[in-house]
């Protein structure tokens, strides 16, 4: 049982979330919740920070695609006509290049969260990766309201104010990636006797 109180997860605000001002909100809801912040620090990583972050795999990459093409079916455009291409790898690498783009455009405030069921908690928190599906009470459905379709049409990654690790491996490689063992920190919160 200690071992899923004490789990951990990746957090990032992202370019658009720092210049907006959400730190403390991103922070502050996490808070709340309960969960314990034992990490943080604002930076700012180029290319090759980003291609240890985000899969390797021509899988994501497909993937990537796939979402792109059917955000394009969805709303009845036609990919060839905006993007050049209909093909999922070529639009997959479109969109990884903007969201590489994206993800260097600015600082990034990164976090290391702990607690009971923390990825799973921190994903609920932030709300649907496509903010104008996220619901009302997340972070993305209150902060933010970019679509898909806006975004590959106008060639530029969605803007979804933040980051969390989705599985305890990705967060295991996440976490080892954007800090070192000794910026992580111990420490007990006051709540930790009555919550749980
Ligand atoms: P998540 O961030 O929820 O883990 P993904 O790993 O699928 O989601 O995507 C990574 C990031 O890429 C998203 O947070 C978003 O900023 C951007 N993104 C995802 N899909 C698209 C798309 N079809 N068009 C533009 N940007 C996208």
């Amino acid at each position: 049982m200690q071992k899923l109180k004490q789990e951990k997860t990746l957090v990032l605000v992202k370019p658009d979330g720092v210049k907006r001002g959400l730190i403390g909100e991103i922070v502050g809801r996490i808070e709340r919740r309960g969960l314990k912040v034992v990490a943080l620090k604002m930076v700012q990583v180029g290319r090759p920070h980003l291609e240890e972050h985000f899969p390797k795999s021509d899988e994501w990459v497909g993937r990537l695609g796939d979402k792109g093409l059917s955000t394009f079916a969805d709303y009845k455009l036609d990919p060839k006509e905006h993007l050049g291409t209909d093909d999922r790898m070529q639009i997959g690498k479109k969109v990884k290049e903007s969201l590489f783009e994206y993800m260097t455009s600015g600082p990034i405030v990164a976090m290391v969260v702990q607690g009971m069921h923390s990825i799973d908690m921190v994903r609920k928190l932030a709300g649907h990766t496509l903010p104008f599906k996220a619901d009302m009470g997340t972070l993305r459905g209150d902060f933010s309201v970019d679509s898909p379709a806006v975004a590959n049409v106008e060639g530029r990654a969605i803007h979804n104010i933040m980051h969390a690790s989705e599985t305890p491996e990705e967060a295991a490689n996440e976490i080892n990636l954007w800090f070192k063992p000794e910026e992580i920190h111990e420490y007990k919160r006051a709540e930790e006797d009555v919550m749980f």
